[in-house]
Parts: structure tokens; sequence; C-alpha cells
């Protein structure tokens, strides 16, 4: 049964709230999860930078993430507008690989170490709305066995796109310069590129290590991209694209399968890897208006980690790594609160301004021309000062590929 209080809820399980959850309950305190679905379930953004290790080895998961034997990459190609470039990790000094997971699982291996570290998880509960009170905060759920609320010092938000205190408090901002929705699908046999660009069948795919391949589309201008990232047992393939191109390829085609082949068709890349590949049940996943923050990321109550604080574009496949990192900030900030609560605007006000800054950079480094406020290009490259020299060449070499370099330099001005 639910608790009727607790020190801390965090409401959903994807990364970010996992890792709140687990480090929270790792510095003794009582954390309940409250979770709308029930793990394993699937999620988009299976391709994992490297970086992602140390919040994983912070909550004990990482050896049971190898354990796992997901596909390691060494790194990605991107075909961009008739240009070819390639990055390995290595070369920027990483000594673990990247990933390419199944969320369902990766996703339980979290929550199962979070619940290791004394975070306790009720799921099929979905959080309504939090009642903020002077001391304490009264979350409101519903169960199949009715409505509910537990008294909590403070909530962590991890409801992931729902962004469900940014709607609550009505912070959520949106991008009109994103106008982007992505859709996607598992197929088997697809083949797959390695570093050098050689092709294998993906029965090879624990023999020869693999890269994301990323193809910007011909349709759209090469605004629109697709991904490429081969599983353990099918291959994640979904594009990125405009609104103005969805409007069109729905004037042209009657389905998605016809509308994707079209794209596949133009793109001689994606039309060698996936020659004898079928989509698994035919059935493709859709996700519209992605991109948006919380203008307030922690306030008197609470705090917004991972995609509830902020999301902008998959180009450069770091969600589920700012996931994490945010995750643990808010659980090294919120505890800090209980402790000192002498301090908690100072910390506040810390968070939300490291946030909006990485919010800023992602939005920065994502966009195909970007422009802002000088307050937040500030936050951004005051971000930019923190990161270290290998982030550094890293964020350099992979801005270049999908040719957002210009962005960058405006940033690091
Ligand atoms: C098209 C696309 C492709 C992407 N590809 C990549 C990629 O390759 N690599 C990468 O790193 N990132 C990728 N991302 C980003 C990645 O998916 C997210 O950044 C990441 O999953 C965010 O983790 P999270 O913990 O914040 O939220 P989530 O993983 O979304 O988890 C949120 C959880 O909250 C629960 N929840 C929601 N509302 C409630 C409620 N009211 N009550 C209780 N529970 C609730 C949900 O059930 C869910 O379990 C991609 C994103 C998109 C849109």
């Amino acid at each position: 049964m639910i608790p009727e209080r607790a020190d801390f809820a965090v409401i959903g399980t994807g990364p970010s709230g996992c890792m709140s959850a687990g480090l929270l309950a790792k510095a003794g305190f009582d954390v309940v999860m409250l979770e709308r679905d029930v793990h394993p379930r699937n999620t988009v953004g299976e391709n994992m930078i490297p970086d992602f290790w140390k919040f994983t080895d912070m909550i004990g998961a990482s050896e049971d993430i190898k354990k796992a034997g997901f596909v390691t990459k060494r790194g990605g190609r991107v075909h961009w507008d008739g240009q070819v470039e390639r990055l390995a990790f290595r070369d920027f000094g990483y000594e673990r690989p990247g990933l390419h997971v199944d969320r369902d699982e990766f996703d339980s291996i979290l929550v199962r170490h979070a619940q290791r570290l004394g975070a306790r998880l009720f799921e099929n509960v979905t959080v309504r709305k939090v009642d903020f009170g002077e001391e304490r905060q009264s979350v409101r759920y519903d169960t199949a066995d009715g409505p509910g609320q537990i008294s909590v010092r403070y909530v962590i938000d991890a409801s992931g796109q729902g962004g469900l205190l940014a709607r609550q408090l009505g912070t959520r901002v949106t991008n009109p310069d994103f106008r982007f929705m992505a859709f996607w699908g598992y197929f088997e046999n697809s083949r797959y590129y390695d570093y050098d660009g050689v092709s294998y069948p993906h029965s090879m795919i624990q023999d020869v290590p693999c890269v994301t391949t990323q193809v910007s589309l011909t349709e759209g201008d090469h605004i629109g991209w697709a991904w490429h990232i081969p599983l353990r047992k099918s291959t994640s393939v979904g594009c990125v694209l405009l609104r103005e191109t969805v409007v069109k390829l729905k004037q042209n085609f009657d389905n998605w399968e016809d509308r994707f082949e079209h794209l596949v068709g133009n793109e001689p890349v994606l039309q060698h890897l996936l020659e004898n590949a079928t989509l698994i049940d035919r059935k493709f996943h859709f996700i519209n208006n992605f991109s948006g923050h919380s203008a307030q990321i922690a306030g008197p109550g609470f705090f917004q980690v991972g995609d509830a604080a902020g999301f902008f574009d998959p180009i450069f496949s770091i969600g589920v790594t700012l996931g994490l990192y945010s995750g643990s900030l808010a659980a090294w900030f919120a505890a800090e609160c209980v402790r000192k609560p002498q301090n908690v605007a100072r910390y506040q006000t810390y968070f939300n301004r490291q946030m909006l800054g990485r919010i800023e950079l992602a939005r920065g480094i994502a966009l195909p021309h970007y422009a802002s406020s000088p307050l937040q290009e500030d936050r951004a490259s005051q971000t930019l000062r923190f990161t270290s020299d290998n982030g550094m060449d890293l964020l350099k070499s992979a801005a270049k590929m999908p040719k957002r370099a210009s962005n960058l330099d405006r940033l690091l001005i």
C-alpha cells in the first residue's frame, strides 16, 4: 500500500526518476516512486553515449547493464546532404563503449537498482496534481482502487514528456522553431554499418561492433533526418520530420508504410541497409511536440528532472544521459534542502541556473539555425565553459556532423 507520508515522492520511473530515487534512498531518505505504467515498458531513445556509465555507476546498475548484453557501438556515421562524417568514442578518451539499449530492459534495470537502494516502487499509479504547502506537499494520485494522496517534503517530477508540474504551474515553454514529429519502427534483418562503412548482416551484431547511422532526408531539404540503431534482436529505424514534410507526405501517400518507403527510397544508404528488412508487426510508433522546457525547474517543494525539465531534439542522443545527470543533480540539491533548510532558496537558484544552461545548450546545438536572447545564450556559453576538454572535443566533432558547428561557434565566442 502506498504510505501516507514519505520524505520524497518521485513521479515517473524513467532514467531520470530512477536516478533521483536511487540516490536519495542511498542517502537514507524515505523515497516513494509513483509510476503510471508497469515495468518493463518500452519507450523511445535507445542510443546511449558513453557518459551514461558514470551515472549508472552511482546507483550500482552498471554491472547488470553489462550483463544484459546490449549492443555495443564504436561511435557514429553521419550521412548528411552528400557528405559522410564519422566519429569513434575512443578517440575522445572514452574507455567504455556507447550502447544501443532496449529501453524496456534498460529502464527495468535502473528501477530495480533504485529499489535495491531502498526506494519503494508503486506502479499503475497516475499522479494528477500536487498541492503545495508551507512545509509539506500533498501528491494526489489515482490507482485502480481509487484516488489517494501522499504527503512529502519534496516532489521530484520525472514524468517525462508529460511534464506534470510544468503544465500544472503553467511554466511549460514550447519553441516555435521546433516543428518536428518523429515516427519509428523495429525491423528484422536489417544490415548495419561498422565504423569503416562496411555493412554486415544483423546476425553479426555481437561479433563486429556497429555504429549508429544517421542520414539527412532529401525530402524536407535535409532538415529532417533518419536514425538507424541496431539492437540485440531488431533494428530501430526512425525519422524526425518537419511538420511541413508530414503534410506533404500525407497528401501524396495513404499510409505510413508507403510514406516511409518513399523517404527511404530517396536515400541509397538506407535503401542498402533495409533492402531485406521487414517491419515487425507492420507497426510504427509516433511522437509529436516533443520539444519544450519548463521556465522554472525548481521551486518551493519541487524539482523537475529529465524531459519533465526540458528536451529539445534527439539529434545528438543525449536525452537519457541528460536525464541521468539532472536526476543525480536534483538528488544532491534536494537532500541538501532537507539537511540545510536555511539554504533552500540558494539551492533552488543554483539548480535552476545549471539546468537552464544545459537546456539552452541542448537547444543551441540542436536547432538548424540558432539564435536566442543574450541571457539564454550566455547561460549556454557558461555551461560550455564547465565542459571537460574531452567533452568539448566530442561536442565540436558531433556538432560538425549534422552541420550544426556554426551554432556551437556562436556559443563559444
Ligand atoms: C524521437 C526521439 C528519439 C530519441 N532518441 C534518443 C536516443 O537515441 N538517445 C537518448 O539518450 N535519448 C533519446 N531521446 C530522448 C529520451 O527518450 C528521453 O530524453 C528520456 O527517455 C527521458 O527520460 P525521463 O526519465 O525524463 O522520462 P521517461 O523515460 O519518458 O519516463 C517518464 C516516466 O514517467 C511516467 N509518468 C508520466 N506521467 C506520469 C504521471 N502523471 N504519474 C506517474 N507516472 C507518470 C511514464 O510512464 C514514464 O515511465 C529521444 C527522444 C525522442 C522524442
